[in-house]
């Protein structure tokens, strides 16, 4: 009898999830297991706890996963306890004496010196551990090329992946054996007040990722206009809002992609349709520079031989993260962040622009309140973006300042935006 440790990390599902297939058709006992996380953004910058906002999420999404098990037989163990994410799995497969971890592997570094831990301590213990793809599009012997040989800006990227590759289709759910562990379903108990004026009014969770996807989609085909609204800054629909769902794998990119692939085929396809898969693709792209590039992709010099030269001023970095600094554009957007969880892609580049090139902070301060405060924080995408605009990244523009007043003109001319969250 073999029984396995599931471990689900960013990965807050059971469709097209290699780890959990692979668990249930290799073991004949599996016992799910999620690692509360400490809820603090650990990094040298600045750890900043999560705000409500985020808590709530990832809490209503571990609920969700841990219903879902339930109705299928099982139970998922959601463990609380104090010390590091690998102290506790290491503790969990002691008391429960199991054959092997299985679970997904993460292209950060953090979470890459996580499984890097785990292998070697349960190498010396003759335990397994297995580490499975979920989280992109592409499985990474799909990419047309070598990781080390992964083209240093997008366009290339894009071009190769449309050219010689094909996401491979989802994974249905597949059917769980009861876990030896019994729990009871867990609840959760963070609740963030909703604003009324949020962009993301959304709970986390598996059943609200379809839904979404449906209103976005199919219900209202707001897709179809998706490239001429997705600048926009007010209102729930001007963009997709499947970022958070995907940060926390509610739902994976392959199945939004197929949704995509079946909605051009049933109802449209036009150019907004192509551009969700194409920022899609923006997305599959920071996962694997954030792969190839481990840890340079915190440094403060990024992915450029040199550093540039920013320092830390606390006043300057308090009026930016408490909305204070003058400027209306960036402080109707840190208010928001603040209020909701959430803010644009428009808002997120001119508040990380003026940060680096107007306050000339060290971005990763920046990138560290991010990641406290977004409700759908990735560490890639994160990262990955702020890099690109600190001018670090392996593009070669090393300057990419965004005028804010001009922004405002153009994004929010009638003040609309900056009136609702400056009042
Ligand atoms: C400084 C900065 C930090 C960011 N941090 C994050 C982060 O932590 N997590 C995150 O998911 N996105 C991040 N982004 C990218 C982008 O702003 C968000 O993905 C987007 O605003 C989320 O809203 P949406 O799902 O409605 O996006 P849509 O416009 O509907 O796009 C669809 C999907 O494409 C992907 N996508 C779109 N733009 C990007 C991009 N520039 N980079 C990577 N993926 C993209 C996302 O998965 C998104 O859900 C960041 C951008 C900047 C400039």
């Amino acid at each position: 009898m073999k029984t396995c440790l599931l471990w689900f990390r960013n990965n807050l599902r059971l469709s097209d999830n290699l780890p959990v297939y692979h668990a249930y058709q290799h073991y004949d006992q599996v016992i799910p297991v999620y690692l509360y996380p400490t809820q603090y953004a650990e990094h040298p910058s600045g750890n900043f706890p999560w705000g409500e906002h985020k808590q709530t999420f990832v809490t209503q999404s571990v609920a969700s996963l841990s219903l879902l098990i339930e109705v299928h037989g099982s139970s998922l163990l959601v463990d609380e306890n104090e010390g590091t994410i690998v102290e506790r799995l290491c503790a969990l497969v002691a008391m429960y004496e199991v054959d092997a971890i299985v679970g997904p592997t993460e292209p950060a570094c953090n979470e890459q010196m996580e499984e890097l831990a785990l292998d070697q301590w349960a190498a010396e213990r003759n335990i397994e551990t297995n580490w499975f793809e979920e989280r992109t599009l592409f499985e990474q012997h799909q990419l047309p090329f070598e990781l080390a040989d992964l083209p240093q800006s997008f366009t290339p990227f894009r071009k190769k992946l449309e050219k010689y590759s094909q996401p491979a289709a989802a994974l249905p759910e597949p059917s769980l054996t009861p876990s030896p562990v019994l729990s009871a379903p867990w609840t959760p108990i963070a609740h963030a007040s909703l604003d009324e004026r949020s962009a993301h009014p959304y709970q986390g969770g598996i059943r609200a990722a379809w839904d979404r996807l449906d209103h976005y989609l199919w219900d209202t085909e707001h897709i179809t206009t998706y490239k001429e609204t997705r600048n926009g800054m007010l209102g729930a629909d001007f963009s997709s809002k499947f970022s958070a769902f995907l940060a926390i794998g509610c739902i994976s990119t392959r199945e939004i992609y197929a949704e995509i692939k079946r909605f051009e085929h049933q109802i449209t396809s036009n150019e907004s349709t192509y551009w969700l898969y194409f920022e899609l693709l923006w997305r599959e792209y920071f996962q694997w520079i954030a792969r190839k590039h481990g840890r340079d992709l915190f440094l403060q010099g990024g992915l450029q031989p040199t550093k540039p030269k920013k320092n830390f001023r606390n006043k300057h970095f308090e009026m930016w993260k408490n909305g204070t600094t003058g400027d209306p554009l960036v402080d109707a957007n840190m208010i928001e962040l603040a209020a909701t969880g959430f803010m644009s892609n428009r808002g997120r580049q001119n508040v990380a622009s003026y940060l680096v090139h107007d306050l000339h902070l060290d971005w990763r301060y920046g990138a560290a309140w991010f990641e406290a405060m977004l409700v759908d924080h990735d560490p890639a995408s994160n990262y990955g973006n702020w890099l690109y605009i600190a001018g670090v990244g392996n593009d070669p523009r090393p300057f990419r300042k965004f005028n804010t007043s001009f922004q405002a003109e153009r994004y929010d001319p009638k003040g609309e935006y900056v009136n609702t969250w400056l009042d």
